[in-house]
């Protein structure tokens, strides 16, 4: 630890850092979790610095106040087009810091790895061969180990324009640093940075956070000043829907507005109730196939999802489930909201003609809850404590079924039951308790018993709503 943090003072100096960081975390290229806060806050954060994140096309993003970025990308086809390589140029030669950290990856069956396309014109490339561990670090950097989630290693055009500050066991180059103008580029494996979603994995900390520093240092910033994040640029309104995507989003913004113009009465149908007030006016584009998100107001669509635009059925079942979240408000559902969510995708795309494979969606997440409660009585969704999640899953599943089977249209009448009963005005929170209230309601008949019988213990005592 000493050696450490001796090194880390060498690095930058004694004292505070004279220019704190303002960078910006590029995600435009390809989402996800970490890189949305999640590596600022392990490295630029605890120097005193700030981050914030691009969503919108590179090149059109305002870097006035910034003086680092942070680009990465895994296996997305989303290019880096000659305009973002002039950016990042025009701001290294200004003084502005970059790192680049890769890790070689193509999509589906492309076969270039795109952000190579910003690293070429510097000299740099990340290849597809696996690294050799273990690592080792220029004492400039720190006489500590390395850490590394593994990684692949980097080729260099000329190396004498390099400093090269970490090389794996066979000597090739894991991280390097060159001046480009007035500016320093970083190139590094991505493996060699925390990757954990919860930013509980904050490796080589310790030589990344005064590394950051001192690229960054070149340019000065206003620190009275934040830096701003920029949203996806591309805004387009479509029947009271607004539609946001960035420029290497575009080739899928129109297919995906089709895909959803189609989804949106009949997920109105299925639910028997139209969106919650105020909600649903926003889809962003993301790029990812790591699924989507809904705030309420906006539903974030992770494009690639179950092999978009290739296959349809993933995208609809994803679209029906981020609505269903908006759908549900102001309460959301209890124990079930995730699998009510998936469920109302599999019924909309049964709708939609894609009956096979909505059919087996259902079968299959209750066939996962079986291996658990192979009756279906005992986990109790009431007290879900201890449940495995496939059981949650499964068993929602198989609850709605059974009364889908008595009723068909079950799901629209208790929505709007539950619009009818769950008033925001009186209530505070929506339990299992009340959800078996709205569904007695809805399906006109006393359902505590045969839920109690099924293990799940609600109780009317227990329920907030009181019809
Ligand atoms: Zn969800």
């Amino acid at each position: 630890m000493t050696t450490l943090m001796v090194a880390a003072a060498l690095l930058v100096g004694q004292g505070p850092a004279e220019v704190p960081i303002h960078a910006v975390t590029d995600i435009s290229h390809e989402f996800t979790f970490y890189f949305d806060g999640r590596f600022g806050g392990q490295y630029i954060q605890p120097t005193g610095g700030r981050n914030t994140m691009n969503w919108g096309t590179l090149h059109k993003y305002d870097l006035s106040n910034i003086n680092l970025m942070v680009l990465q990308s895994g296996g997305t086809p989303c290019p880096y087009p000659a305009e973002d390589v002039a950016a990042v140029r025009s701001f290294l030669e200004e003084g502005g810091g970059v790192v680049v950290l890769g890790d070689y990856a193509t999509f589906r069956d492309e076969t270039r790895y795109h952000l190579n396309d910003l690293g070429q014109p510097f000299g740099a490339q990340f290849t597809m061969t696996p690294a050799a561990q273990p690592f080792v670090a220029s004492p400039t950097l720190t006489g500590g180990e390395v850490e590394t989630y593994g990684g692949r290693t980097i080729a260099l055009a000329s190396p004498a324009d390099w400093e090269i500050l970490i090389e794996d066991a066979e000597g090739e180059t894991m991280l390097a640093r060159r001046s480009v103008g007035e500016g320093t580029l970083v190139v590094a494996s991505r493996a060699l940075a925390g990757h954990n979603p919860d930013a509980s994995d904050d490796i080589n900390a310790s030589w990344w956070q005064p590394l950051l520093v001192e690229t960054a240092s070149g340019k000065a910033i206003d620190p009275s000043q934040q830096p701003q994040g920029a949203p996806p640029e591309n805004n387009v309104e479509h029947g009271g829907l607004r539609l946001q995507y960035n420029d290497y989003m575009e080739p899928y913004a129109e297919i995906i507005f089709d895909i959803y113009d189609e989804c949106l009465p009949v997920i109105a149908e299925i639910m028997g109730v139209p969106p919650a007030e105020g909600m649903l006016s926003t889809l962003i584009l993301l790029p990812t196939g790591g699924g989507g998100f809904s705030s309420g107001h906006a539903i974030g669509l992770g494009v690639w999802w179950g092999n978009f635009p290739d296959e349809r059925y993933g995208m609809v079942e994803l679209i029906g489930h981020e609505a269903t979240h908006s759908w549900v408000l102001p309460f959301a559902e209890p124990t079930w909201n995730e699998p009510i969510a998936t469920y109302v995708g599999a019924l909309l795309a049964q709708r939609l003609g894609l009956e096979e494979e909505g059919r087996a969606t259902i079968e299959r997440t209750i066939e996962r809850a079986r291996q658990d409660d192979p009756n279906m009585d005992t986990a109790d969704l009431a007290h879900p404590e201890g449940v495995p999640n496939g059981v949650v899953w499964g068993k929602t599943f198989w609850l709605w079924e059974q009364l889908r089977q008595e009723e068909p249209e079950i799901v629209a009448k208790y929505f709007q039951a539950k619009r009818r009963l769950a008033d925001p005005g009186e209530l505070e929170t929506y339990s299992m308790h009340d959800a078996a209230v709205v569904l007695s309601e809805a399906m006109g008949r006393d359902l505590f018993p045969w839920l109690n019988e099924l293990g799940i213990e609600v109780s009317r005592d227990e329920a907030s709503i009181q019809p």
